[in-house]
């Protein structure tokens, strides 16, 4: 077959990198073309990294986030596009703030809807992923990614909606990402035990609700890249600003997580192809894909 295209969606810069990175630099080192879109400039995004937390970064953080995500395409392999909505931030205190005026989370439905319409019909892709209904985490930017990827899946196909948006587009497959798992958490968290180490999971792992089981309940597509761990680091880090290199994220050895948990895991929410699952390939069923 000729060339296959993957599209993640993401809500800001750096969640392309923590969520199927590795899944990403895998298939766009097999020949996959591979394209980042990316719904905000991540413009409210906190200094997370302190020896970034500086004077001089604070007034360019827009800019700043902009180098920091062509770093990590670079590292990846793949492609990026910037959709151009603002960064919600993520409201915190009791009662919540209203969300800020001109944000993504506020922009009624069909206007970025039209906008991620426009860039799969000229994009173009076989598979697309994106977050579930509950974000992956509750920042109001993620659930929106969810809605706007769902609604955008749909329309894309859909020759009465938005006719000014391209020729409609047919994506065969519809995934949501499911990197944050109890069981992988558990399994590097024996492992620390087992050679006498406290482990950075403990705190979360006590925190879990056991019902809270998406790897049984949810996932349908687990994908090998353990291979690519380290770009998938290496991306992480490109994002300088927003990940401080000394975070438990970075305590696991990498041999560890390549032989306890060599996978990324996925969830495939809508399908226009005829699938077997569970599945090991995101492209498993679509046409002339064999593998
Ligand atoms: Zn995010």
């Amino acid at each position: 077959m000729s060339e296959l295209r993957l599209m993640a969606v993401h809500a800001h810069p750096d969640d392309e990198s923590s969520k199927g990175a590795a899944t990403m630099a895998r298939y766009a080192d097999e020949g996959v073309r591979v394209k980042v879109v990316t719904l905000t400039g991540g413009e409210r995004g906190d200094i997370l990294n302190p020896a970034m937390d500086l004077p001089e970064v604070h007034g360019r953080i827009h800019e700043i986030r902009i180098d920091e995500m062509a770093r990590a395409a670079e590292i990846l392999g793949v492609e990026q596009h910037w959709l151009g909505f603002v960064d919600s931030g993520l409201p915190e205190g009791d009662p919540l703030p209203p969300l800020p005026e001109g944000c993504f989370a506020l922009e009624p439905l069909e206007v970025p809807t039209e906008a991620l319409v426009r860039v799969i019909r000229e994009f173009r892709p076989h598979v697309m992923t994106t977050y579930d209904e509950n974000g992956g985490y509750p920042h109001p930017d993620h659930i929106k990614c969810h809605q706007v990827s769902v609604a955008a899946y749909e329309a894309a196909a859909d020759h009465m909606l938005y006719p000014d948006a391209g020729e409609p587009w047919s994506v065969s497959k519809l995934y949501y990402n499911h990197g944050f798992l109890r069981q992988r958490m558990q399994v590097l968290q024996d492992e620390f035990a087992k050679n006498g180490e406290e482990g950075p999971f403990a705190k979360w792992l006590e925190k879990w609700d056991p019902d809270d089981d998406l790897l049984t309940k949810r996932v349908t597509t687990r994908v090998e890249c353990a291979k690519y761990f380290a770009q998938r680091d290496d991306a992480l880090l490109a994002h300088a600003t927003q990940i401080d290199p000394n975070s438990f994220f970075f305590t696991t050895p990498m041999e560890w997580q390549q032989r306890l948990w060599p996978t990324e895991e996925f969830e495939l929410a809508r399908s226009r192809v005829p699938v077997i699952l569970p599945e090991t390939d995101l492209f498993a069923g679509i046409e002339g894909h064999d593998g």
